[in-house]
């Protein structure tokens, strides 16, 4: 089983598109969005959801004010001002347990939190799994983590010989939660000012965990003088380019019609698309 992730330097790329084509020239796959805080995905591989649980990734106080003498030490203590009237507030409680090791009631629990919603889903494109993060919850990097070990068992189950991830962008801790023990890495780049920075930065993550990587250029034609400085950058690094997309609207109808570019038509780009994934086969493969 191999596992292939697509990434970017930020939002907005054309990563999450391409993953759906890839989920649809794909066979014997389990496809996971791993792009938790902003998971759209699931709106191009129109899912029916299979199975739901909560994902319970920090921890919140308790107060027992059966135990409570009301002696105000947590109060006090509580750096967040998580604590009034004798009450947690759960938004504001951080979860650092500085209150239940200074209680001298032993009136404070920690309870675990749900953070999010994980769903399993049956989808035309095979198994798919992705989550919901609550407002406010910060465990990004977990969750992922989450969703990957559930994607490789269902995988091991189903004797699949891939795992199709749609990464973080960045290069923050959910990032690193998404190509971590990958085979190979798709960084999805465009030719914008800010596109060889964030190449350099994404490259240079991939390259510490040792994780073989491509690039891709998606709207080469918009700035051809930034999509061969990519190029350049590419061949010094030497990073394969294996392919760019042209610009076409076509695309972004495709998004607003909720289908994959490769089921809604069969302009160039398609081809262009197509190519791209023989070619991240034949890395894979070889
Ligand atoms: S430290 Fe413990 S006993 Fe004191 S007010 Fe807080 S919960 Fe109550
Ligand atoms: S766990 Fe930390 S943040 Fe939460 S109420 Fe206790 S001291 Fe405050």
């Amino acid at each position: 089983m191999k596992q292939i992730v697509v990434i970017s330097g930020k939002g907005g790329t054309g990563k999450t598109t391409l993953t759906a084509c890839f989920a649809a020239l794909s066979k014997n796959k389990i496809i996971c969005d791993c792009d938790v805080d902003a998971a759209d995905l699931y709106l191009l591989l129109g899912p029916d959801i299979m199975h739901e649980e909560n994902f319970t990734g920090s921890k919140v106080a308790l107060i027992d004010p059966e135990k409570c003498s009301e002696c105000g030490e947590c109060v006090k203590a509580c750096r967040f001002d998580a604590i009034i009237d004798l009450e947690i507030d759960p938004v504001k409680c951080e979860g650092c347990g500085v209150c239940v090791y200074l209680c001298p009631e032993k009136a404070i629990v920690m309870n675990n939190r749900v953070d999010g919603t994980i769903f399993l889903s049956d989808t035309s494109y095979g198994p798919f799994f992705y989550a919901r993060l609550n407002a406010g919850s910060g465990n990004s990097g977990k969750l992922v983590t989450e969703i990957r070990k559930k994607a490789f068992q269902k995988a091991s189950d189903m004797k699949s010989e891939l795992i199709l991830i749609d990464g973080s962008p960045g290069i923050g801790c959910p990032v690193i939660a998404s190509i971590s023990g990958t085979d190979l890495a798709l960084i999805v780049i465009e030719p914008t000012l800010s596109g060889e920075h964030d190449l350099l930065r994404i490259a240079g993550l991939t390259e510490h965990f040792k994780i073989p990587t491509l690039v891709c250029i998606n709207k080469f034609d918009i700035n051809e003088d930034i999509s061969n400085k990519i190029e350049n950058i590419c061949n010094e690094k030497k990073i394969p380019v294996v392919g760019k997309i042209p610009y076409d609207p076509i695309v972004t109808r495709a998004m607003i019609e909720k289908k994959t570019v490769i089921e809604f038509t069969d302009r160039p780009v398609k081809e262009q698309i197509q190519n791209i994934w023989k070619n991240i086969y034949e890395k894979l493969s070889g």
